[in-house]
Parts: structure tokens; C-alpha cells; sequence
């Protein structure tokens, strides 16, 4: 009875999952959860839990961008190690959130120079002091204001700081021999953003720090995303960038017509979609809606 219902519930078995890719339960049970994956020249994704993960691994070392959590990390660090004996020179943070910052810890004795912006150090530290968890982190040890290079071996790395956005301290790291850009959490693809107020955030400075991403870069660049409606869709091109932008516009624009309009903050916020971004989806539209308010009634 008890396993009827089961099957009834989840509509398929176990058994049937195993017979539909070939594999037995054993080793459906013990498939790894997260993708390690090689991109070009050197340089791959890393997804398990939390924002996208950038690594290089080359003759002469290894480069990560951002860290997820701890236990991700370690799984991470486990793949780069049974690739490479070099080693790790930059641990580089796109900004301080925790789904980017919270694996730092695991890279402790293992990364030489943990990387970030200014603002991206200042928020992880008042974030982990606010959250008592300082033991915890890892913090930057090298920060800076517009721009830091560093090459390792065949590859060189720029990372740019263009202005406040998604907080206030994004930046984009570029492998430019791979010409592959990690965006952090600057382009959600096709999903609802979390935009931090808290943090510095601001929606028109955002349009406009992707404006110059789609002037920086070419049309060969391969973008990583920080986070995507659809998870096989962290990477993409300017394109995508653009898609972003235009959400963020019409953000704006929807909610400025509707305070025109004179409704109340509880009738902008019953939104489901943004007019002319109708592509954007999944949870937590209000944060966008929230965040609009206040930076339209400041
Ligand atoms: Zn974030």
C-alpha cells in the first residue's frame, strides 16, 4: 500500500527513473549533484548551490571566481585538485552575497589572494558582523576601486568595477584569452532579480553599468550568469545582457506609471509580470516591485 502511494505520488518510481537512463538505484543515489564543466581555453562553470562559479586551470595555476558554500566548495576544490597540482593564486568574489562568498572559508590555506571590490569587502564584513558569523568568512585581503590585472601563465584576468547595480561593489571578471566574461549576479537570466537596497543598489545605475558591459565587450564573449530561470542556462551572450537590461527599464518604467497612476504600494506590488519583459519569471517579482518603489519615492 505504503509503496503504491509513493508511486502515485511522485508519478514515477526509482526503478523506473533507473530504467528510463539505463542505470541502476545505487548509482542514482550517489550521481553527483553539481556539474564541473570546461567552457574554452582553460576556463569552466562550476553549478551545485548558489551563484555560478568561474574556474581556470592552466600549466601555470588556477583562478576561482566566487564560492558558493562551504560544502560546494569543498567539492569544487576536491575537481580542481584531481586536475591540477598548481596552484590556486585568486579566489576572486563578484560581490559579497552568500551564495557567492559563503564557500570562501573552504579555500583557506588553499587560495593565495582572496579578490573583491572595496564595496564588496565592506558589505561582507557589516553583513557577517550583523549575522555574529565573522568566523565563518573569508574575506577579500586584495580589494580595489575601478580596475585589477593579474596574468597566470597564457591567460590574463581583468576584472572592472562600471557603478552600482545589483549592489554596490559587482564586478565583472574577464578571462580575456578564453573571452569569457563572469557577469556575478549583474545579468539574472530570464528570472526575477534580487536587487539590494541594503547594499547599495540601484536599478537606473544598473541599465547603465550594462550599457557599458555591452560596449566592452565583443560579440564573441561568452557571458556567465549568476543565476538563470533555466539552470542549463548560466552562460549566454549580449543578448542576454540586453534582455536584462530591458527588464530593468520596464521595471521602472511600469512602476513609475502605476505611482502616476495613483495606486497604492499593495496594488504595484499584486503585479505578476512587467510589461515588455514578459520573459522575466519565477519567484520573487516583489523584491523588483519593492526595490522600484523605493528608489522612485526616495
Ligand atoms: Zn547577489
Amino acid at each position: 500500500m505504503k509503496r503504491r502511494k509513493f508511486i502515485q505520488n511522485t508519478g514515477l518510481s526509482l526503478g523506473m527513473i533507473a530504467l528510463a537512463y539505463n542505470k541502476s538505484f545505487a548509482d542514482i543515489l550517489t550521481q553527483q549533484k553539481y556539474q564541473f564543466k570546461l567552457l574554452r581555453n582553460n576556463v569552466g562553470i562550476f553549478t551545485e548551490q548558489g551563484g555560478t562559479i568561474a574556474w581556470l586551470s592552466n600549466s601555470a595555476g588556477m583562478v576561482v571566481v566566487d564560492s558558493q558554500f562551504q560544502n560546494p566548495a569543498m567539492n569544487l576544490i576536491a575537481e580542481l585538485k584531481k586536475a591540477s597540482e598548481k596552484p590556486l593564486q585568486y579566489l576572486i568574489n563578484t560581490h559579497h552575497h552568500g551564495d557567492h562568498t559563503g564557500g570562501n572559508i573552504a579555500f583557506k590555506g588553499f587560495a593565495e589572494k582572496i579578490v573583491g571590490h572595496v564595496n564588496c569587502l565592506e558589505n561582507h564584513q557589516k553583513t557577517a558582523a550583523a549575522q555574529k558569523s565573522e568566523d565563518k568568512q573569508l574575506f577579500a585581503d586584495t580589494v580595489f576601486k575601478d580596475q585589477w590585472k593579474a596574468k597566470v601563465g597564457a591567460e590574463q584576468i581583468q576584472a572592472n568595477y562600471l557603478g552600482a547595480a545589483h549592489t554596490n561593489g559587482d564586478i565583472i571578471v574577464h578571462f580575456e584569452n578564453a573571452n569569457i566574461a563572469h557577469m556575478g549576479d549583474l545579468v539574472f537570466n530570464r528570472r526575477y532579480p534580487f536587487i539590494d537596497k541594503n547594499a547599495g543598489a540601484n536599478i537606473q545605475s544598473w541599465t547603465e553599468v550594462l550599457e557599458k558591459a555591452i560596449a566592452k565587450y565583443d560579440n564573441d564573449t561568452l557571458f556567465i550568469f549568476g543565476h538563470s530561470l533555466d539552470p542549463e542556462k548560466v552562460t549566454g551572450n549580449k543578448e542576454d545582457l540586453k534582455a536584462m537590461q530591458n527588464y530593468l527599464e520596464k521595471l521602472l518604467l511600469f512602476v513609475k506609471a502605476e505611482i502616476k497612476a495613483g495606486k497604492t504600494k499593495e496594488e504595484i506590488l499584486k503585479a505578476e509580470r512587467i510589461p515588455g519583459a514578459e520573459e522575466y519569471q519565477g519567484q520573487g517579482i516583489e523584491r523588483s516591485l519593492t526595490a522600484a518603489l523605493q528608489e522612485l519615492t526616495k
